[in-house]
Formats: C-alpha cells, structure tokens, sequence
C-alpha cells in the first residue's frame, strides 16, 4: 500500500481524534471501583501510537526499516506496560510497587534508544564528532542534576533492595533517552515535521518523567493529574511523527557532516556547563556544600569536551582552510605556505624548486557554452588529471578560479620541461565530457619558474612563473613558457597582440588552425635543446609563431594555389618575409624577432630568400624557425599536398640537410623526434579536428 494524495491528511486525523480522547480523559469520571473509563481512554491511546507506527511503516516503508521497527516494538511494549497497570491496579486491586508492569516500562527505553541510535547513524556521514560532543555535554550536565537531585534522593530513601533497583532504572533510562535525543536533536539531518514531532515526543516522555519523579519524591504526586496530559500528547505525537509523509526523510544522510556551531547553540552549551559552578555555588550559600566530588568530575569532565570539540574545530578549520571545495585539491594558500619552506629546504641541501603556474585557456568559452556547472565539471576533470601527474612530496593547488599552480621540489631548468609537457598533455590529450552529448577538448597555457635558477624568494618565482604564463597566452596559448619571458614592459602589449591576431588570421587562411603555435612552441624546443640561450630561445618561439603573418598580404586565390602561379604571383610569395619583418619591427624592442622572421626562409646553401644569406650568416633561431616550420607543414594538409607521415617527413629533412636547412638543427630536431622530446601531437600528421578553444575560421 502506498500513500497517496490522501496520505497527507491521516497524520492530522490521527492527532485531532488523539485531542478528542485527552479531552474526553479529562472529562471522564473517576469512578470508584469497576473499570474505569478513564483507564480504557488512556490505554487507548497509547496502543493507538504503537498502531500508528506500524501503519506508517507499512505505509511509507522507510529505508532502512529496522530503526521503526525499534522504535514500534518499544511503543508496543509501553502500550502493554500501561495495559498490565491498569489491569493490576483497578482490576486485579493489585498495588504493590514495583509491579509486573515495571519491567515493561522499563524495557521500552532500550528499544527507543536503539532505534534513535540506528537513525542518528543513518543521518550521519562520517563520525559526527560535532554532534555527538555537544549532545555529550548536554547530557552529562543532565546526569549531573539527576544524580544530585533524583537519583542520590533515591539512594537516600533506604528502600528495599527491589524498589530502590527499579526505583533507579526509570532516570538512568530516561537518561539514556535524553543522551540520544540531543544527538538526535543537536547531529545533521534534515528536521521536516515527522522530525519535529518525533523530538516532540521525546521531549514530552522525558519532561513527564521527570516531574514524576519530583513529584514522587517530595510526595505532591497524584493520579491522574497534568503529567497524563504530557504523557498522552508525546504519544500522539509518536503515532503522528510515523504517519506524517516526511517520516521516510528522516533516515536520509546529511550532505553535511555537522550541524553549524550557530550562536544559538554556543549560548545553550556554555549555559549548560555554568550549571555545575551555580549547583555548587547554590549549596555553598544554602550553608550545606555535599556533592562537591560530583560537581567537580561533572566539571572535569565538561572542561574534557570542551577542549575535544575545540580541537575538532581547530581541526575541521585547518581542513577547510586547506582545501578547496570544488577540487579538493589544495587552497593557494597552503600553496603559499608551503614555497617558502620549499626553498628554504632546497636552499640548505643545496636542490633546486620548481614553481609552475597552469590557467586554462579560454575558459570563459566553456562557460558561456556548456553553463557554469558544465565549467564547474571541467575543473573537476582537469584536477583529477593534474592529481595523476603529481608525485609525492609535490603541492598542486587550486591558485584561482581555473588557474592551478605546483610546486616541484627537486626539478631543475633541464627537467622541468618534460614534466611541465607532460601536464599539458595530460590536461589536453583526451576530450573531457561536458553533457551526456558532448565532449570539448581543453588546453592549458603554463608558466614556470626554477630556484635558483630564475629567482630565490617565493614573490619572484610567482611572479617570474605568471609572467612565463601571460607569455604563453600572448604566444597563442596552449603552450609551456619557462622563465623569465620578456616581461610586458619592453614591448608594447597592444601592438604586438595585434600581431598575434593577423598569425591566428593567417593560420584560418592557410586552413591549418594552429599552425603557427604549434611552429612556436617547436622552435622553443629546438631552441633550448640546440644550445641556445633563454633570450635566443624566446626570440625564436615569437618568431616562430609571427614568421608567416606577411601572407595577409597575399590574396587568397594565390594562397591557395602553388602550381601554376604566375612570376608576380611568385614575386607576392617571396615577399612574404619582408612583409612579415616589417610588421613585427613596428614593435618596439623586437627588431631581432623581425629579423629571424625576415630570414626564415634563406636556405643553408644560400640559394633562399630575401637576401641569399649563406650557413652562419643566417642566424640561428632563423635556421630553428625553418626547420620547424618546415616539419609542421609537411605535416599538415596542405592545399597542393596531403600530409605527409612522419617517417616521409623526416626524409625530407636529412634530403634538406645542409643544402636548405642547418645540418646541426636538422640532427637535434630528428635527435628529439627519436628520443620522444616533441610534444606528441607534433610527430604525427595533424588531425583536422581542433580544439573548441581554436578561433573559428
Ligand atoms: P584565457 O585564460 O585563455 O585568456 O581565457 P579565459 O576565458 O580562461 O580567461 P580568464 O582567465 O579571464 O577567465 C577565467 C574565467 O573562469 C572567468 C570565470 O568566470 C571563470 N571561473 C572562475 N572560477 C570558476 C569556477 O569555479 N567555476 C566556473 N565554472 N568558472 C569559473
Ligand atoms: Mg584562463
Ligand atoms: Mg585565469
């Protein structure tokens, strides 16, 4: 049977018929003899909650099952500890105390406390420390004053060993349910209205209970007075707590592992823990101080949970502070506490620190296409990625919005390459899903910086590795930068992105999207690996990326045509780098960037143009660029020519070797293919299909 629309309204029904029977308890005579109907109604109800629970269970079949079972098996016990009472009592004229309905009383706290119990760990993820500190606290001031005012009372009275057993049963029980309702009430969860009935409940039992006891001892109890109202009310809204439809919710894990320490609850527990002290206080001015052994350990022991939830927290906060929410990876600040000690390490053993800073390249698109939550999923995805590359002892920390930075004890100028291409390629190999439909292709742009190579302190190796990533960017991305790039002062930002802009413009012309990054980020590699300096190797990467933007002046019918081009054709191609010389040396500060620009395609033997420069009068990031440009064209889909394999491309180099290409470039460039050093999309024939963060053609 499952509930329907109709299942909101029993749980209303219950409670007001519920109402009816108190009202009508109240009104019915207390007869003398025979059965009254008093009892019946009382009976009436509290079975009535056992039935409730047990329809509601049958109705919303909770998962899991077992804490209402509980929490029903010790409401059936109670209804029949209330049954064997009355029976007793008005039937059987049998008073004696403790009766046979005792230990039926007494056995319904157990089954409660372990139903509650197996609710609070379905609530609960992980331990929830939090909850069950407070609840702790709570509860031991509670035990407190119960010994000192119910219990050890008890203990005084001098009653037979039976009465005095049962006698002290009833608070220690209700103790064991107060110590579970606060985990209960003080743990995570959801609280929709079954919860707070069920709290409801426990709160009523437990304050009857109590004043029963009070009232017990200072002999002012008599039957059938207010408490039956408390009483019955917690019953009814036991049986309506089960009914309500949110029941099933109330055994649902918390998203959160703990309930927020809010002002609220501060204030409620340090007034608990003054408690003790004011008792204290309380008998030293009433002339008679007794339970100072049992104020004291409630005190030590309040003071114990104290410091335990204080280290919780202190724990909880290093936690969070440290890591961030989305990745999981590290904060930038952990990051930033962690550089200084690295060098401080790397300086004392003499090693080296590697610092690299990775910002994915337009993120923004991913964004704006795919929805935050799809933008959210690709930092996910791209973190688990970076995880995978980091060994131990390595810190990769989430340093901004989508900018990851690490830091890598150890590497040094020579190494950092491999490592910081192989993260690019980790990032950028393998489509990340971003819908059940689609898949994008991200990349990353990264800078990087070395102690003691580019800088000694944390503040310069950031920055020096932030520059290297503006770098990057401004190089067309998707791409590492190590060191020290020429810092933005020295040129003029807007010209020279211009410049980067008509390269893009060029690549979309010749239909090889990322032509000339990819030609940029070779010449780097070969740059460095052929011996050339810092300064050198970044002249050839911009050149490398800026050496065919004089093609814009080309018209596009000759672009995409080689054979029969007529001589002025051919004069417009030949001009190609002058054109391109001129544009770049438009750009304060890169005159030697024009010039290898403007030499990229003499030839080693001296038969190239413009000028028919001969061997080492054509510099050398020239002779770089041209092997390099070379390389990706031919492995490109050309207009004239489909792309050739590596293999066949190789031999074309060493055809060229010494006639149109340096002889020496040429053996590192095939010294790199051969020992995996290029990037691994630059040894195969480029795929048509580009990245998303390409500029659309
Ligand atoms: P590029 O770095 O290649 O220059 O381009 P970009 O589009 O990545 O540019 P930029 O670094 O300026 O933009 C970063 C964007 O990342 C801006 C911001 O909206 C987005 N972003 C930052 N943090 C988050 C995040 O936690 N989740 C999502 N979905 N987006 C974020
Ligand atoms: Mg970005
Ligand atoms: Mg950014």
């Amino acid at each position: 049977m499952r509930p329907g629309a109709a299942a909101r309204w029993p749980w209303v029904l219950y409670l007001a018929a519920g109402a009816v029977l108190v009202v009508l308890y109240y009104l019915a005579p207390v007869t003398a003899g025979g059965f009254p109907l008093r009892v019946v109604l009382y009976c009436l109800v509290s079975a009535s909650a056992a039935v409730a629970v047990i329809v509601g269970l049958a109705w919303h079949r909770p998962k899991p099952m077992l804490p209402w079972l509980l929490i029903a098996a010790s409401q059936l016990v109670y209804a029949l500890a209330d049954a064997i009472f009355y029976l007793l009592h008005y039937a059987l004229d049998i008073t004696a105390y403790p009766s046979l309905a005792d230990p039926f009383y007494l056995a319904h706290y157990p089954l409660a406390v372990a139903g509650i119990v197996l609710l609070i760990r379905r609530r609960t993820p992980g331990r929830g420390l939090a909850g069950l500190l407070d609840a702790g606290t709570l509860a031991v001031v509670a035990a407190m004053l119960s010994w000192l005012y119910v219990i050890g009372p008890q203990t005084r009275l001098g009653a037979p060993l039976l009465v005095e057993v049962v006698s002290l049963g009833y608070p220690v029980m209700d103790l064991a349910l107060l110590t579970v309702a606060l985990g209960l009430l003080l743990g995570p969860g959801a609280r929709p209205p079954a919860f707070l009935l069920f709290i409801g409940w426990l709160a009523a039992i437990m304050t009857a209970d109590t004043i029963y006891v009070v009232q017990q001892l200072n002999g002012t109890f008599q039957a059938g007075n207010f408490l039956d109202a408390i009483w019955l009310t917690g019953n009814l809204a036991l049986g309506a707590s089960a009914l309500h439809p949110t029941m099933r919710s109330m055994a649902e894990p918390s998203p959160v592992p703990d309930a927020p320490l809010s002002p609220f609850r501060i204030a409620g527990l340090s007034a608990a823990a003054l408690i003790a002290p004011t008792v204290l206080f309380v008998q030293w001015a009433g002339g008679l101080v007794r339970d100072v052994p049992v104020v004291a350990g409630t005190c030590a022991l309040l003071f114990a949970l104290t410091i335990a939830r204080l280290a919780a927290l202190v724990s909880d906060q290093r936690r969070l502070a440290i890591t961030d929410a989305l990745t999981g990876l590290h904060t930038r600040r952990f990051f930033e506490a962690q550089l200084p000690l690295e060098i401080a390490r790397a300086r004392r053993t003499g090693g080296s620190v590697a610092v690299l800073i990775a910002d994915v390249d337009h993120f923004k698109t991913i964004n704006d296409r795919d929805g935050h939550p799809a933008g959210d999923q690709v930092l996910v995805e791209i973190s688990a990625r970076l995880r995978g590359t980091v060994r131990a002892g390595e810190v990769l920390a989430r340093y901004g919005g989508e900018e990851f930075a690490l830091i890598l004890p150890g590497a040094t100028a020579e190494t950092l390459p491999i490592i910081a291409e192989r993260l690019r390629h980790e990032v950028s190999g393998t489509a990340i899903p971003v819908s059940a439909q689609r898949q994008i292709l991200v990349t990353v742009s990264v800078g990087t910086a070395v102690f003691p190579t580019h800088g000694t302190t944390p503040d310069d190796l950031v920055s020096i590795a932030d520059r290297a990533l503006y770098a990057a960017k401004a190089a067309g991305r998707d791409q590492v930068v190590f060191g020290r790039a020429p810092s933005r002062a020295d040129s003029t930002g807007g010209g020279l992105d211009y410049l980067h802009l008509v390269a893009d413009e060029v690549d979309a012309l010749l239909a090889g999207r990322q032509r000339s990054r990819a030609v940029a980020r070779l010449a780097r590699l070969l740059a460095v690996e052929s011996g050339l300096d810092d300064a050198s190797a970044g002249i050839a990467q911009l050149a490398g990326r800026l050496h065919d933007i004089g093609k814009i002046t080309v018209p596009r019918p000759v672009l995409a045509r080689r054979s029969e081009l007529t001589e002025a054709e051919w004069e417009l191609l030949r001009a190609v780098p002058a054109h391109g010389a001129r544009m770049v040396s438009i750009v304060p500060g890169h005159t030697a960037v024009a010039e290898v620009v403007r030499q990229h395609r003499e030839r080693w033997d001296g038969t190239g143009y413009p000028a028919g420069l001969r061997g080492t009068e054509i510099r050398a990031e020239a002779t770089v660029v041209a092997v390099c440009d070379a390389w990706v064209a031919m492995l490109s889909d050309r207009p004239y020519q489909a792309a050739l394999t590596a293999d066949q491309a190789r031999a074309q180099l060493l055809a060229g070797r010494g006639t149109q290409f340096d002889p020496t470039i040429v053996d590192v460039f095939l010294g790199l293919l051969d020992s995996g050093g290029l990037p691994p999309d630059q040894v195969a024939p480029r795929q048509r299909t580009a990245p998303i963060t390409a500029p659309q053609a």
